[in-house]
């Protein structure tokens, strides 16, 4: 039930998981930023949206709690399609874990025509987990270019192989081609944010 503005105006968010309140910062307007919440959002599951993909970023997870108790689902593991989590029909998420790591690293972009808007594509970077929003029915990792990091390939040659193994869709704002192209270009400006 934590709304995103006081998630984005945590000094203790800010310190130990400084992308989650830029995320949360990155949400529609203040208006949405004071009505929305973190668990809403997950919840909610919207493939363009920004706590999503910086929770997946994070590597971070959520609690989910129902009749049986309650059980932890790690973010790799808890989108299950678009607009569908696997949280079972009598479970409530209760809580959103994310790992501290003050001063680490990270990057975020946002491609966006209007201010408020959702993303056309995102991408959010930290720790060499890459996590792309709108790229697929689910917030996806950026598994090859994840690999080419850590093997020691450069920023711009890992981020050429952002796009590889998503499967975007097509809408008024954007083709298929023009989500890939973008996924290439915000995974480098995100990695090369990082430093
Ligand atoms: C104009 C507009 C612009 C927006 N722009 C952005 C944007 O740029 N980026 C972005 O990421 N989002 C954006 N949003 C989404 C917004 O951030 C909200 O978080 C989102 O709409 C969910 O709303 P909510 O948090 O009030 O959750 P609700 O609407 O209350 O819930 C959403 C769904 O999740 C379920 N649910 C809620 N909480 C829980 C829980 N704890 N456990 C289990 N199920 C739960 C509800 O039953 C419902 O099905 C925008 C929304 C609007 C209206």
């Amino acid at each position: 039930m934590t709304h995103h503005a006081d998630l984005a105006a945590s000094e203790l968010v800010r310190a130990e998981a400084p992308l989650l309140a830029h995320a949360a910062a990155q949400v529609g307007d203040p208006q949405i930023r004071h009505r929305g919440t973190i668990g809403g959002s997950l919840a909610h599951a919207d493939p363009a949206a920004d706590l999503p993909m910086a929770l997946l970023a994070l590597g971070g997870s959520v609690e989910a709690s129902g009749p049986g108790g309650t059980r932890r689902i790690a973010s790799d593991d808890f989108f299950a399609g678009f607009f569908e989590t696997h949280l079972a029909p009598d479970e409530l998420l209760t809580a959103v874990r994310v790992p501290r790591r003050p001063g680490a690293p990270w990057g975020y972009q946002k491609f966006v025509r209007r201010a408020n808007d959702w993303a056309i594509v995102g991408v959010a970077a930290t720790g060499g987990r890459i996590a792309l929003a709108n790229m697929g029915p689910v917030p996806l990792r950026a598994g090859a270019a994840e690999q080419a990091l850590a093997d020691g390939a450069s920023i711009a040659d890992a981020a050429q192989l952002a796009a590889d193994g998503t499967a975007p869709g097509e809408d008024m704002h954007a083709d298929v081609e023009f989500r890939r192209h973008l996924a290439r270009v915000l995974t480098r400006r995100a990695l090369d944010q990082r430093n």
